[in-house]
């Protein structure tokens, strides 16, 4: 094969950071990215990142960019902590279902960034291979081993290999794996950002400020907080960014989000065409009986971060036969939220495919032998987090278990 080329659908946390690894090795890939630009929505809140995470990212940064991420990270204090609506603290969860998975618990390493300023790091280097505006609408299969990939403005490009890296809803996951389909874990959250400042760190108590934090009543309708406060935010590779870029990267605030399931919450219709004011209020309502420092942290949402979130989940299915089509992320591994792994598992998936994409094309390897070896791994590892997060959630958000 002459110069393999390989083109990524989705440029999220898991098609970029495969991207760079790629490219830094010389590789022929290109991203092709729905969204108009990096900073076409508000991409997200803050994440954790653990050593499964972080191995991958550093595995595909350049030294640079790895420093940069490592300067707008903040590094949480403490595990994740139970409360119940009057903040009187609740057992830890049982955590025999994330046992041997790499959750937090196990993990030296706890690391929180903005997925958003993460997506800007890892767009930087890679401005020549990202093509923005781009959506992937499906893909065609040549008997050579050729595969049309097919955008959503009538235009066709050729590759060799095509990665679906285009989360939940992926459009070449659904084509090339019609099987398999995605739950609705019928619970609801509103998301948003609190802002940390000396004038809100003051009105909300330290025992709030840990890794994570959830309070939840006899209805599993719960609030949790998850700060980012960050460990170096006057590093100089980060003033060196935009103006965008360095008001993301060093302003500190907390994720907020308040949960129910579905059957107690406003109807979908509802939930969807709801303004963020309207959404605030809301949770500010459900919430009102509950400790004044909770509903503190729903008096603090900054209402244009307030947005409706529903907790959906991909149903794993059983082995297929490797193509040159093939999935990572979200795309194939969409999870219960309930312990922040999702992430995580996708860049694992970056660092497995990437290393065996980087065998094929030092000819150590055949094609679909490589692609094979991933998707094995991933579904060994990734449904087994997905699994694991889906148990954590019935316990703890109190949303329906995955269909068998
Ligand atoms: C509230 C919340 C908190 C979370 N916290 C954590 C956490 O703490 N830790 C953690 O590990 N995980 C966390 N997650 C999960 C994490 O956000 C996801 O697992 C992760 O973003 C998946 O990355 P991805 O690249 O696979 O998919 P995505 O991030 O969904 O990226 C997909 C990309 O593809 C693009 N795209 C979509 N369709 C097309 C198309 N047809 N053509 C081209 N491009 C397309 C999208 O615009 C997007 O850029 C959280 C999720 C939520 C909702």
């Amino acid at each position: 094969m002459s110069k393999m080329r390989i083109i990524i659908a989705g440029g999220g946390l898991a098609g970029m950071t495969l991207a760079h690894r790629l490219h830094r090795h010389g590789l022929d890939v290109a991203v092709y990215e729905r969204d108009a630009g990096i900073a076409a929505r508000e991409a997200g809140y803050r994440i954790h990142i653990n050593s499964t995470g972080t191995s991958a990212l550093h595995a595909a940064l350049e030294p640079r960019l790895w420093k940069l991420f490592l300067a707008t990270c903040g590094m949480p204090n403490d595990d994740m902590l139970l409360f119940d609506e009057h903040l009187d603290p609740r057992p830890s969860r049982d955590k025999s279902a994330t046992e041997g998975i790499g959750v937090p618990d196990d993990i030296p390493e706890h690391l929180v960034v903005c997925r958003s300023t993460l997506r800007r790091i890892l767009f930087l280097g890679l401005e020549p291979v990202v093509r923005f505006g781009a959506r992937v609408t499906g893909y065609r299969s040549a008997p050579d081993g050729t595969v049309t990939v097919l955008l959503g403005n009538g235009e066709t490009v050729e590759a060799d290999v095509l990665i679906a890296a285009d989360g939940i809803n992926s459009a070449v996951r659904a084509q090339r794996l019609p099987q398999m389909t995605v739950a609705d874990l019928g619970a609801r959250s509103i998301a948003a950002k609190v802002p940390i400042t000396n004038a809100t760190r003051s009105r909300l108590p330290g025992q709030l400020f840990n890794t994570f934090s959830m309070a939840y009543d006899d209805d599993r309708t719960g609030l949790t907080l998850g700060p980012l406060e960050r460990t170096d935010p006057g590093s100089p590779l980060v003033l060196e960014q935009d103006r965008a870029f360095q008001d993301e990267a060093t302003k500190n605030y907390a994720l907020s989000i308040f949960n129910s399931v579905a059957s107690r919450m406003m109807p979908d219709a509802e939930l969807c065409a709801a303004t963020p004011e309207r959404l605030k209020a809301y949770a500010l309502e459900r919430v009102a009986s509950w400790h004044p420092a909770l509903v503190e942290t729903v008096r603090l949402w900054d209402t244009a971060t307030v947005q409706p979130l529903t907790l959906r989940s991909c149903v794993p299915v059983t082995a297929w036969e490797p193509s040159n089509v093939t999935v990572m992320g979200d795309a194939v591994h969409a999870m219960s939220p309930a312990l922040g792994i999702g992430a995580n598992t996708a860049l694992r998936d970056a660092l497995v495919l990437g290393g065996e994409l980087l065998a094929v094309a030092r000819g150590d390897k055949a094609l679909l032998d490589g692609i094979g070896a991933y998707e094995e791994a991933m579904r060994g590892y990734g449904y087994q987090a997905l699994r694991a997060s889906a148990s954590v959630g019935e316990q703890v958000i109190g949303h329906l278990p995955l269909p068998e």
